[in-house]
């Protein structure tokens, strides 16, 4: 009787480890495919501080004026037209 029982224990292991074995199968055959773990946010970005604001942002979303990160073009216009 127990050993009926430990079979039954050792197909549902078997067929579970399958089962999670298949799961695992297609994220790694399909590319493109978003891989948890592999963003890092802010790490390899070089960060800028927007002039007028203090917002910190990108330096590829930023706007570039007289060696001066700006947020957005309308910051630097009127960064621009009163200057500190
Ligand atoms: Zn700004």
């Amino acid at each position: 009787m127990s050993r009926l029982l430990l079979i039954v224990v050792v197909v549902a292991v078997v067929f579970w480890l399958f089962k999670s074995y298949r799961k695992r199968l297609p994220k790694e055959g399909v590319p493109g495919e978003e891989m948890p773990g592999e963003e890092m946010p802010g790490q390899a970005e070089d960060m800028v501080r927007c002039v007028h604001c203090g917002v910190h942002l990108p330096k590829r979303e930023s706007v570039l004026a007289g060696g001066k990160y700006y947020c957005s073009e309308a910051h630097r216009r009127i960064h621009v037209d009163k200057p500190e």
